[in-house]
């Protein structure tokens, strides 16, 4: 199994934990159970156009790799550029396809071209109120005080991108332009790192044990860390997945979200199905934990252990695979990369 399919893998894993979680974020397991029977949602729930739909995950997390990729373009031309400044513009952008559109986005990159990403899937507000407000947070210089899950569950492509050592520090940017609580940024750091991790050889539980490492020389680590070792001592443990993640929380928040992920992973293995299953009939934010769970399993596993039949029906594969793609072979300076990631003002009527 060649690289390009852990990072192809690790996006389209991520969506389709996202689809399946999406038609239950807002149900409680009971609900979840009565209305899809007694082992809950295990199958995509495909909508009327015949796909499954992605939500505000996905797309958050195309956007990242967008503004990843278009802060290399410009520094593979010699340009000076800082990618969280490159990935703040791509989440302009992506306000801008949640009919938000009083502030003028940056006009860069390909995906806003795309119509089927112009769809509002429960965006957060914590993101909507951050970026409505034209500023960019910083975790040293914080707007706000959230720790929502709207930060980490969007900083897988960072993991891809950047090796270890800068994962961390990357993913913590990209996740505290919108929220400003150390439990909102650092899980998007931690996160990162366990990526960046996968893709170099290890195991699930080695990556969060290496991330908790990295996360204790962090002011404000303490609820991120010890929700990450309370997900791995569960995952070995005979807890059962309800008890264990009723245990770790609801995901609402980022320390919860990216614990119960990990739960999911480390327990559940390769298994996909079984996985992320789990990761989303709960109580809590089951798109962002499905999500999240979907990025780690195919950052170790490849596009290979995701089942096929759940990657045929997705909602816009075909870009998840183009921004994998792109993210793995970092720069081409082919003229179609000039114009995907290119300077090119475009005339959005969307
Ligand atoms: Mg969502």
């Amino acid at each position: 199994m060649g690289e390009r399919d852990l990072y192809r893998g690790c996006l389209l894993g991520g969506a389709i934990g996202d689809a399946l979680g999406y038609p239950v974020e807002f149900m409680s397991r009971d609900m979840i159970l009565r209305k899809f029977g007694k082992d809950g949602i295990n199958d995509l729930f495909i909508s009327k156009g015949g796909k499954a739909l992605i939500s505000d995950d996905t797309q958050m997390t195309l956007f990242t790799a967008e503004g990843i990729v278009c802060s290399e373009t410009l520094r593979r031309q010699g340009k000076m550029s800082e990618p969280s400044d490159e990935v703040f513009s791509a989440y302009g952008r992506w306000l801008f396809t949640q009919g938000e559109k009083r502030l003028e986005p940056d006009m860069k990159g390909w995906l806003i071209d795309h119509v089927d990403l112009h769809n509002r899937r429960a965006p957060g507000k914590t993101c909507l109120q951050s970026l409505l407000s034209g500023m960019k947070g910083t975790w040293q210089s914080p707007h706000n005080w959230s720790k929502g899950c709207g930060g980490v569950m969007r900083t897988a492509p960072a993991g891809l991108f950047y090796e270890k050592g800068e994962a961390f520090l990357k993913g913590v940017e990209f996740a505290a332009i919108t929220h400003g609580h150390p439990s909102g940024y650092l899980p998007g750091g931690a996160l990162a790192f366990m990526i960046a991790s996968l893709i170099s050889g290890s195991v699930i539980r080695e990556a969060a044990e290496e991330a908790i490492e990295v996360l204790e020389s962090w002011d404000g680590c303490q609820e991120t860390a010890s929700k990450l070792r309370l997900s791995i001592n569960l995952a070995g443990s005979e807890t059962d997945d309800v008890e264990a993640i009723a245990r770790i929380g609801e995901g609402w928040v980022g320390d919860e979200a990216l614990a119960i992920s990990t739960y999911c992973a480390i327990r559940h293995g390769s298994d996909f199905r079984k996985a992320l299953a789990a990761s989303v009939n709960h109580n809590g934010d089951s798109d962002s934990t499905g999500s999240i769970t979907g990025n780690l399993l195919g950052a170790r596993y490849g596009v290979e252990a995701v089942p096929a039949g759940w990657i045929d029906p997705l909602e816009i594969k075909d870009v998840i695979l183009r921004a994998a793609d792109d993210l793995y072979d970092r720069y081409t300076g082919t003229p179609d990369w000039k114009i995907r990631y290119g300077m090119g003002k475009k005339s959005v009527n969307l």
